[in-house]
């Protein structure tokens, strides 16, 4: 069958949106038999103590049913643990990556745009490429800091309808100036999302301002935090931006396993706590040690990975040498743009770490 010539392919390609051809399904690469410090998970698992009290928990369940389609038990346990201000509303998406598109499609309309930094969180482009907002993206300073005038000079120009600014950042993993944050708030003709997706690193965060701007809003998900099965993640702020989101909601989005195991997770977060506690500790070891390869660049990171340089046009092979030593890492390279020559690296178990750096010292020999 000739697919390029076809009737089919002809009405596939009349008939899907352009834009939406031209873009590439997300990739997530396979990673069976592999050190897996690809995608910021907690490389941490729980005891078989805790795993039979949850699985007890689940029991409850009730899988001819509907789920709680506001989640109310599970928002008001998030509220406490995340610290979320009483005045402001929370709104729960399958992920945060589905608050992001929820944001959107309820913005979205002709000429709309979605501003935010380059190198970032590749979903704003691509999720504002589907809902048909225009996105723009203001490249940041060598350092990976904000440039703040540029920001300002954007915002008058473009009069962005959302702002995306992740804290800490990914691809980069530090966090950005609270200052030049702030001024781009207050310079903002729409809404700031805060996308704290790394907050358990970090600690640092914007939730406690949320009633000092009514155009910021902060989101957070458990996924980096070591729940990225369940997918879970939450929006604050006001009430009556959140009203208008909830509308866009497909209904029951958080399934009845997700509530009850993240309910029961957040009952046990001393156990996340003290996970994310080793994990901050391995990153800090894991950048001096890939501080002393020569020939790298390693920027500091507030997140659970950390970013890296390797000497110019070399990114691809030693991605594919680790790939072979069966280590996955991220490659940023083809990216392009302040990410040429980049890698990714997600904080591991200690011997995964250690696994990853006798890798790396090969592939660079
Ligand atoms: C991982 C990540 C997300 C997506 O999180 P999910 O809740 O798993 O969808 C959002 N923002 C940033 C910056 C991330 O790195």
């Amino acid at each position: 069958m000739n697919k390029e010539n076809s009737p089919l392919s002809e009405q596939v390609a009349k008939l899907i949106r352009p834009e939406i051809q031209a873009l590439s399904s997300y990739h997530v690469p396979d990673a069976s038999g592999m050190i897996k410090l690809d995608a910021m998970e907690n490389p941490y698992s729980w005891t078989e103590e805790l795993v039979a009290q949850w699985l007890d928990t689940l029991r409850q369940a009730e899988l001819n049913r509907y789920p709680d389609a506001a989640a109310s038990r599970l928002k008001q346990q998030l509220r406490l643990s995340m610290a979320v201000p009483e005045d402001a509303a929370i709104l729960l998406g399958n992920g945060s990556d589905e608050i992001i598109q929820m944001i959107m499609l309820a913005l979205a309309a002709a000429g709309r745009v979605v501003l935010s930094v380059e190198p970032g969180f590749v979903m704003y482009n691509m999720i504002a490429t589907f809902t048909g907002m225009q996105y723009v993206g203001v490249p940041l300073q060598d350092d990976f800091s904000l440039q703040r005038q540029a920001m300002l000079a954007a915002i008058r120009q473009h009069r962005p309808a959302v702002i995306f600014l992740a804290y800490p950042n990914n691809p980069t993993g530090n966090l950005f100036a609270r200052s030049d944050i702030e001024a781009v708030i207050a310079a903002a003709p729409g809404l700031v999302v805060i996308d704290e997706a790394y907050h358990a690193f970090a600690g640092d965060s914007f939730m406690s301002q949320l009633g000092a701007y009514d155009n910021l809003l902060v989101m957070r998900t458990v996924s980096k935090m070591g729940l990225a099965g369940l997918r879970l993640g939450l929006l604050a702020g006001h009430p009556q931006w959140l009203n208008e989101f909830d509308k866009v909601r497909l209904p029951y989005n958080i399934n009845v396993l997700t509530q009850l195991s993240a309910e029961f997770a957040l009952q046990h977060h001393a156990v996340l706590d003290a996970q994310t506690e080793a994990i901050k500790k391995d990153r800090q070891t894991l950048f001096r040690e890939l501080q002393k390869f020569d020939g790298l660049t390693v920027y500091p990171s507030d997140a659970n990975f950390i970013l890296f340089r390797v000497p110019a046009g070399r990114a691809d092979a030693i991605f594919a040498g680790l790939k072979a030593e069966k280590v996955l890492i991220k490659n940023l390279h083809k990216a392009g743009g302040m990410l040429q020559d980049c890698l990714r690296v997600t904080v591991g178990k200690p011997q995964e770490n250690a696994a990853f750096l006798s890798a790396l010292k090969k592939v660079l020999a």
